[in-house]
């Protein structure tokens, strides 16, 4: 089976995990700290907090921003349930923003401008697929109206995009992402207060960390704010030492990958959409090219070319069914309508896409879709439709 996505683990990973039990100091030390500076430095910035999960730095991001309730926050519907879930975590609501196009599948400025109200405190975009959205365009949005700015860069690890823009970006080390660490994520926010408050909440609001009392003897800690257990193990910042170093010529694999996709969608589907296309004559456009997503023809059913890839071998999932349309959301935001946020959900099929993958992999699977689309055609003919 051709999977979607899959992790890259093996002998380098293995020896780092056995480093780290050798040392006995499983969590919290000096391999997380040497994580979160190597990190920063491949994202361009001084320093980074490392987290368990991508849900939990939004969380801490949003709180260290001022979020809280009464509070609205604009959120793409077009993304995983924790982008909005962290917003509700701060006893804030989120507020549904549609998309730009079916080509550019992310958060629209012009409808988040009309969406704007004196409660409006904040905006979190998400870069889908890997697809750096507009900085200067939202860092002005934002400005403009005295919003904090999040980045949802779960999709977007090791993006190459330069300077984080937003007054925090978030990043997220699942399973399925560029480079994992089982569970984790990374907060980076140019304001080293903001830092300073995601660093504190992260432990409970604790003064001191265990190392640094074994360190400076100091015996006793104090508790200055209500805080959380979102920390990091060494076991995860190990694995993420070693990914990190592999994340660039990963990233560049998914780069041609994705590439290969567009050339033969082009010769075998035309009538398919991969989003971003205009990002081929654009040099500006960075994407650590996180999935691979086609728009598949209007009155086509992914349903049934996800049932007929799998006969062929082939994984595929969606990116995403709006959070709005979730049960828990619909039921708290009823008559939400965001028709092309819908439509693309709609029409979304996430192909293969992974570094283990070859050129060969994207013919077999564009080859499979082309032939399942043509029989869809044939079918609709032969129906008199
Ligand atoms: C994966 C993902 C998250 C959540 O990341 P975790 O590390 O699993 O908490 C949030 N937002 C987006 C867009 C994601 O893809």
């Amino acid at each position: 089976m051709l999977l979607v996505s899959e992790p890259n683990l093996g002998d380098d990973e293995k020896a780092a995990l056995a480093e780290v039990i050798e040392s006995n100091w499983i969590t919290m030390g000096e391999r997380v700290r040497a994580f979160e500076l190597a990190f920063a430095e491949a994202h361009g910035a001084m320093d980074a907090v490392a987290v368990n999960s991508c849900t939990a730095g939004l969380h801490l991001a949003l709180e260290a921003l001022g979020i809280g309730p009464g509070d609205e926050v604009l959120v793409p519907s077009l993304s995983f349930v924790a982008t909005a879930n962290c917003v509700l975590y701060c006893g804030a609501t989120p507020v549904f923003v549609d998309i730009e196009s079916l080509d550019e599948p992310v958060l629209a400025r012009s409808e988040a401008a009309d969406k704007c109200n004196s409660r409006t405190r904040a905006v979190v975009v998400m870069h889908y697929a890997g697809a750096v959205v507009d900085g200067p365009a939202w860092r002005d949005f934002a400005d403009r109206r005295g919003l904090a700015l999040i980045e949802d860069s779960a999709h977007a690890v090791g993006a190459e995009r330069g300077e984080i823009f937003g007054d925090a970006a978030v990043f997220s080390f699942y399973g399925n992402k560029n480079m994992t660490t089982g569970e984790g994520g990374m907060v980076i926010a140019p304001d080293p207060d903001v830092m300073d408050r995601v660093r504190h909440a992260r432990g409970h609001g604790l003064t001191s960390s265990t190392i640094q009392r074994l360190a400076q003897r100091a015996a006793m800690y104090d508790v200055t704010m209500l805080g959380y257990n979102y920390r990091m193990t060494e076991l995860s910042a190990a694995i993420g030492l070693v990914q990190l170093r592999k994340l660039p010529a990963w990233n560049s694999k998914r780069g041609s990958l994705t590439a290969a996709y567009r050339a033969v969608m082009e010769r075998l589907c035309p009538e398919v959409i991969i989003p971003f296309s205009g990002q081929r004559n654009s040099s500006q456009r960075k994407s650590s090219h996180h999935i691979l997503p086609a728009i598949l023809p209007c009155g086509a059913n992914p349903m049934a070319a996800m049932a007929a890839l799998r006969d062929d071998g082939i994984q595929t999932s969606m990116h995403y069914p709006p959070i709005h349309s979730l049960a828990f959301y619909k039921e708290r935001f009823p008559g939400v309508r965001l028709p092309l946020t819908e439509d693309f959900a709609a029409r979304e099929l996430t192909l293969p896409l992974h570094p283990k993958m070859e050129p060969s992999d994207v013919e077999c699977v564009v080859g499979s879709l082309a032939r399942h689309l043509g029989d869809d055609e044939r079918n609709d003919g032969a129906n008199g439709r």
